[in-house]
């Protein structure tokens, strides 16, 4: 593993990664000047009964598939090969000491996921430990934080980022959904990810409408 002198993490489900997920990974890339984006597809949290999340392979295979033309991208097994849940403080510091003090760390989220970050386990030292972007996503407004987390994010004004990206009304949510329907799901994910998705026969069991990575 080469020297970075700055790291993305996108972190996420993925289940399936989308372009949503995508094109916020590339805009932060651009517009930071991160050397590489590494996608850290979750485990599975052991409070989830096993129906609630695919299996993290697929996923993993997912992330890897929709990543692999992008140089600048790369997938991490880091959380999938934990076992008991990842928070976001023990991710940040197993990436710290893997790439050591030189590489400053980038953790880049879509709106939705940083709304509750003020009560994130260890949130102040989430932010020494790297800095933080929210990405705009449709459907969730960063003017609309609660109290808690405008306050947080006042505090931390320097390392805290927003970043804008091209509005995708995209989730994965809606992705299962439509597979379960019978519905197209082309041009919504890349194009090995919806083959994948078809072959292993993904999505076709109803699955819970949403849940959100375990993070806090
Ligand atoms: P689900 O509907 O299952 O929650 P999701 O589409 O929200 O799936 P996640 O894997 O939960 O996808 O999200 C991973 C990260 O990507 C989160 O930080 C989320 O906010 C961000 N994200 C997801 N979709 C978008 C999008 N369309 N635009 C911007 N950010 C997004
Ligand atoms: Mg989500």
């Amino acid at each position: 593993m080469s020297k970075l002198s700055k790291l993305g993490i996108m972190g996420g489900t993925f289940d399936p990664i989308h372009y949503g997920h995508l094109v916020t990974a590339e805009g932060a890339r651009f517009t930071f000047g991160l050397d590489q984006v590494l996608f850290m597809p979750s485990g599975r949290p052991p409070h989830k009964k096993d129906a609630q999340v695919s299996d993290a392979e697929h996923r993993y295979m997912m992330t890897v598939l929709a990543t692999l033309t992008n140089p600048h991208f790369e997938v991490s097994r880091l959380e999938i090969d934990r076992s008991g849940t990842s928070y976001t403080i023990d991710t940040l510091r197993a990436l710290q000491e893997q790439y050591g003090p030189g590489t400053e760390l980038y953790f880049i989220t879509g709106a939705d996921a940083i709304f509750d970050i003020a009560t994130w386990k260890d949130c102040d030292e989430c932010l020494a430990l790297a800095h933080f972007v929210a990405a705009t996503r449709p459907g969730f407004s960063l003017d609309h934080l609660p109290a808690s987390t405008r306050q947080w994010v006042a505090r931390h004004k320097e390392r805290f980022h927003i970043l804008q990206v091209p509005a995708m009304a995209i989730s994965s949510t809606e992705i299962r959904e439509r597979v379960r329907a019978g519905s197209s799901i082309r041009y919504l994910v890349p194009e090995p990810v919806e083959h994948y998705i078809r072959r292993q026969r993904l999505y076709v069991q109803a699955l819970p409408q949403s849940r959100e990575r375990c993070t806090k």
